[in-house]
């Protein structure tokens, strides 16, 4: 297909829903090619119930790759593991392993369920926030490495190794010292007592195990130079450790490392604009009820913070991760940069990104039920799905949907152009899919079908719940044929959500 006639299609795709400020969404080939069968798509949601996630794992190769082909120009030992927390799929899974890469796990059940995809031990680093004693004994059974986040689980791994007689490979997690954008965690330990883990942890075992084989940490924001502080001080960490007879071999960076979502900056910057507009009561709302997404107007000016991802941001993967790893850094006083500071001390450098690893990775198509207008006019658009569904820890997913249209029109019943929000499931008030006020130009019709794209990295699942006794979304993976399958994860007898559907 031409470039111009591809840029056509795209166009067309996206005519049928804009937020009235819109932020138009980054689009996968394989995307563009599955909107432009939406008769598949409601077959599916058919077949499946709604809303489906569709999952096609491909552009991981490509975001794995230019993770590498950096760390490579900078001639880094270096090793990614995917964050599965970041979704459930097991394709993903799968599609990490083919690549060569690990995964990092965060609850029992994802360790046995990637252990039963065949992932060796090796391959897995077992980061979860709470480690009760099965996780710990399947860690030692398995071999798969342990982040210690405090010396409560550390004194527990060493009594269950004494009394199992295994042992696995046991990095420490270091909460890095508080810097200006970078705040208080809960996560890990502060540097000396770090230290003084690592000694507890070798006198516990004695000489039976080589002592701790690396050093961890995962931070909550996107800026580079937050990661280099925090790398500085990891570094010091080893080199602590290597004083005291430790031989930590690598050190983790964890995840957060930083995406886009939009097309355009232009658009990213005249929402915010019209957002503070809005809010100030200068003009139409963009969202229901003027929700703030984490400002609110006080006195004729907007304070607080958006509580949002970054949607639209740079830098991204490759050129972020050359930023760190060209940083300059004084470890223990000594000026280097951080590349140099890791290759001298011949660590591995290892990262654990989920949803940037997943981009481009999936999407969430839902059924449209039904149109309807308030008391006072306000369109709401009911859609077979939950807020659950499509959400982060975000106030709100700041990314455009589209209408697909798989019937032939039915002219009666179409709402003629019109504007919006959409609606759930859930029987409460504010039960918004999105807070956003959107625009259908052509309209809205009973069976036409709304897809949220690029919702791979935690959109789908990190919130999902069954309240109501509804069931979770169904999980589909695309196949380059242009069929699908249910993933492995929605296989009877596999995950123990009790509400899982019917097999048809
Ligand atoms: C959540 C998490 C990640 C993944 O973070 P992303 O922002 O998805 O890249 C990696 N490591 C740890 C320890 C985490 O908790």
């Amino acid at each position: 297909m031409s470039e111009l006639r591809r840029q056509a299609n795209e166009r067309g795709l996206r005519a049928g829903c804009k937020g009235i400020v819109p932020l138009t969404a980054r689009l996968e080939q394989w995307q563009i090619d599955l909107f432009e069968r939406p008769k598949d798509i409601s077959t599916w949601l058919d077949l499946h119930g709604s809303p489906l996630n569709i999952i096609d794992p491909a552009p991981m190769a490509r975001n794995s790759a230019e993770l590498e082909d950096v760390a490579r120009r900078f001639d880094l030992d270096f090793r990614i593991y995917f964050a599965r927390k970041a979704n459930k799929a097991l394709a993903l899974v799968d599609a990490a392993h083919d690549l060569g890469l690990g995964v990092d796990v965060a609850s029992e059940q994802e360790l046995r369920q990637v252990l039963g995809r065949e992932v060796p031990a090796d391959d897995l680093v077992v980061t979860a926030a709470i480690k009760p004693t099965r996780l710990l004994e399947l860690c030692l059974e398995s071999g798969a490495t342990v982040v210690a986040d405090n010396s409560d689980e550390l004194d527990l791994l060493v009594r269950l190794a004494q009394r199992s007689k295994n042992a696995t490979p046991v990095a420490l997690r270091l909460a890095p010292r508080v810097t200006q954008q970078w705040l208080e965690t809960r996560f890990g330990l502060p540097f000396e007592n770090a230290v003084a883990a690592g000694d507890r942890y070798r006198d516990g075992l004695g000489d039976s195990v080589p002592g701790i084989a690396g050093v961890h940490f995962h931070l909550d924001g996107y800026l580079a130079g937050d990661r280099v502080a925090a790398i500085a001080e990891a570094l010091e960490l080893v080199d602590a450790l290597r004083e005291r007879g430790h031989r930590p071999g690598f050190i983790d960076i964890g995840g957060g490392i930083p995406m886009s979502y939009l097309e355009s900056e232009s658009e990213w910057r005249s929402f915010w604009v019209e957002h503070k507009n809005s809010l100030l009561g200068e003009r139409e709302a963009l969202t229901f009820d003027r929700h703030g997404l984490g400002l609110t107007s006080h006195g004729g000016e907007i304070v607080g913070r958006p509580s949002l991802y970054p949607y639209f941001q740079r830098p991204v993967r490759a050129e972020w991760l050359a930023q760190v790893l060209s940083a300059s850094l004084k470890v223990g006083g000594v000026p280097t940069t951080v590349a140099d500071a890791i290759r001298s001390r011949r660590l591995q450098l290892r990262c654990e990104p989920g949803r940037s690893l997943l981009d481009g990775c999936g999407v969430t198509a839902a059924r449209i039920e039904f149109r309807k207008q308030r008391l006072d006019g306000t369109w709401l658009i009911g859609l077979e799905m939950n807020r659950t569904q499509c959400r982060s820890t975000s106030d709100d997913f700041l990314v455009d949907p589209l209408l697909l249209r798989p019937h032939e029109r039915v002219p009666a019943e179409n709402t003629g152009q019109i504007e919006g929000y959409l609606v759930g499931a859930y029987c409460i008030e504010r039960e918004l899919i999105t807070w956003r006020r959107l625009s259908f130009p052509a309209g809205v019709e009973v069976g036409d079908v709304v897809v949220f794209p690029n919702t791979a990295g935690y959109l789908m699942h990190i919130l999902e719940s069954s309240a109501h006794q509804i069931p979770l979304a169904l999980n589909l993976v695309a196949r380059p044929e242009g069929t699908a399958t249910l993933d492995p994860i929605d296989a009877p007898g596999l995950s123990s959500t009790a509400s899982r559907r019917e097999q048809p």
